[in-house]
């Protein structure tokens, strides 16, 4: 989708700060972090939501997860712990229509959203 902004950074067109990636997977800095450590990953294929990610293809879902715990693992996140976020929609707080992961953490977080 060439008006996706998250398809556009997956294929190079917008530029970030790219932390990890794979051959499915992209994972990126967030342009105003709301954390010291705050990266968002997202499948290079388009998917509105998490929802439709995991009924269309499960197994991508779960690719993005384990990016997510790549991510969280090299920022050396995983000994206090940090949060994993998915907003769905307009209620949920969704800006972009491209499925991403939240991974925050570095600090405690309370009761921050996304
Ligand atoms: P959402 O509100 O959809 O769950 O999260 C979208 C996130 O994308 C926000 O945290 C926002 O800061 C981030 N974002 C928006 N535009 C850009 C951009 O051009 N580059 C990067 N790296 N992040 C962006």
């Amino acid at each position: 989708m060439t008006d996706c902004l998250f398809c556009r950074i997956a294929a190079g067109e917008i530029p970030a700060d790219v932390v990890h990636e794979t051959d499915t997977t992209l994972a990126f800095r967030d342009i105003t972090p709301k954390a010291p450590v705050h990266v968002l990953v997202i499948p290079k294929a388009h998917f509105p939501d998490v929802a439709a990610l995991a009924a269309a293809d499960p197994g991508l879902a779960g690719q993005v997860l384990a990016s997510a715990g790549a991510v969280a693992e090299a920022a050396g996140l995983t000994a206090d712990g940090y949060r994993t976020i998915f907003n769905t929609g307009g209620y949920g707080g969704q800006e972009v229509a491209h499925v991403h992961a939240h991974v925050v953490g570095g600090a405690p977080l309370g009761p921050m959203l996304c």
